[in-house]
């Protein structure tokens, strides 16, 4: 039996999976402008509907011309036109109208201009020395240089980004350069956002001692942005059995997924676990992380629901680590993975053996050396240390304390969570 085992904790991966297994992604689509994607969730997969480029074009400022006649340096040809960008070299407007380029001829050609037929080079305009009309190559060239080919970037019929995929700024470029105008996406997800506990006043309210301003809201309600989902934030909840019923049953009518804060350890005085049990079918976890021991995930009406632990650090690190890739699930997206890297711990960083702790920290590269520090306090309660780290020090759950000079592995932080 492992440590999490006889702890009664459950461990993250299979927190994940439980989720996973349960959560049945959105399943209506709708057609998006290019522009407004950003970050939507692709419910097909993008084809190109051209060759990217869409003619053989030229990648330097130069001359187009045969390769064939180009092999001795000194060879003479003569320039008959030229070629832009938007504006291809015209053969019908040319004496004697031929319908590709001749032998020992040349034409000037642009970065991006299309190469006339028959020519099959391009000539870097620092290796020619032109005269009039005329132009002698200073070295022999290599046939097929300086030449972008069709769909070289991209090839028609090939599937450009997969279904499932969450569209990037990258991504709209590319869609642009595609001519694509509209895409299909899944439908936003709705999450409602609310906090629950006596002791929590709104931002702006007197300051009172016996309270403290509810943080947890206006950072959840902040991080959900960056999902592309609609938020709802339900306000500050008390610890009351008839408004927390009133809330969560509001909520569950509009949202597919309520996220709540505060309420779920064990022991507590709190109401939640009552409405909850009333109103959906909710498992309560002891997950194997630390900070945010307890967890809370089930149905709710027609949707979802998770409960986070209410200490601020204890909600930002289990809405990331086990929030996010449960939305990220519903709202149709396939791939999930969090980069890690490897870096040296440069202090020492203290640890008890049975829970898998996200530690918060700040990772530099110091001339190609990963190292890590502390961001500061490691309490759940401190936001301020948290607000200044960029990265987990993701440390398993069976190790201890972690020496300086030691390897550990490090979660920079992403979009999701800063
Ligand atoms: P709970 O999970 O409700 O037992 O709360 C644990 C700790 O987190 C307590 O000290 C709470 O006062 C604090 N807390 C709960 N909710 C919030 C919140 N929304 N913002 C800031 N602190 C909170
Ligand atoms: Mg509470």
């Amino acid at each position: 039996m492992d440590c999490c085992a006889q702890l009664g904790l459950l461990p993250v991966e299979d927190a994940l999976l439980r989720m996973q297994q349960q959560l049945i992604p959105v399943q209506e689509t709708e057609w998006v402008d290019v522009a407004l994607a950003l970050d939507r969730v692709l419910a097909e997969a993008v084809l190109a509907s051209i060759n990217v480029p869409a003619s053989d074009n030229s990648a330097m400022d130069g001359y187009a011309l045969r390769g064939a006649d180009a092999q001795t340096d000194g060879a003479l040809f003569e320039v008959i036109g030229q070629s832009l960008a938007g504006h291809p070299f015209c053969f019908a407007a040319q004496q004697g109208a031929a319908s590709a380029l001749g032998s020992m001829q040349a034409v000037r050609i642009m970065t991006g201009a299309m190469i006339p037929a028959g020519a099959d080079t391009v000539v870097m305009q620092e290796n020619v020395t032109r005269t009039g009309e005329t132009l002698q190559l200073n070295t022999a060239v290599v046939t097929g240089d300086n030449i972008r080919r069709a769909g070289e970037d991209i090839k028609i019929g090939s599937e450009i980004l997969s279904q499932g995929h969450r569209i990037s700024a990258l991504d709209i470029g590319l869609l642009a350069s595609l001519g694509i105008a509209r895409v299909k996406v899944w439908r936003k997800l709705r999450i409602a956002v609310l906090s629950t506990g006596d002791e929590l006043l709104p931002p702006g309210a007197p300051h009172n001692a016996d309270k403290i301003y509810d943080s947890n809201r206006p950072l959840l309600c902040a991080l959900l942005q960056r999902l592309a989902v609609e938020v709802k934030d339900v306000g500050i909840v008390a610890d009351d059995l008839p408004a927390l019923r009133t809330a969560f049953t509001q909520a569950m009518q509009w949202a597919d997924l309520v996220i709540s804060s505060g309420g779920v350890s064990v022991g507590d005085a709190d109401y939640t676990k009552a409405v909850l049990a009333e109103l959906g079918e909710i498992d309560f976890w002891k997950i194997a992380m630390k900070p945010g021991k307890p967890f809370a995930f089930g149905r709710l009406g027609a949707g979802w629901f998770v409960g986070l632990p209410g200490n601020p650090v204890s909600t930002a690190v289990t809405y990331h680590q086990l929030v996010v890739p449960a939305v990220r699930y519903l709202a149709g997206e396939k791939t999930l993975e969090l980069m890690q890297l490897s870096a040296i711990a440069e202090q020492r960083l203290k640890k008890q053996p049975g829970r898998m702790d996200f530690q918060r920290g700040i990772l530099i590269n110091d001339q190609g050396v990963n190292r890590v520090v502390s961001a500061g306090s490691q309490s759940s309660g401190v936001l301020s240390s948290m607000a200044k780290a960029n990265c987990y020090i993701r440390l398993e759950a069976e190790r201890g304390t972690v020496q300086p000079g030691e390897t550990v592995t490090v979660i920079p932080f992403d979009k999701f969570i800063s």
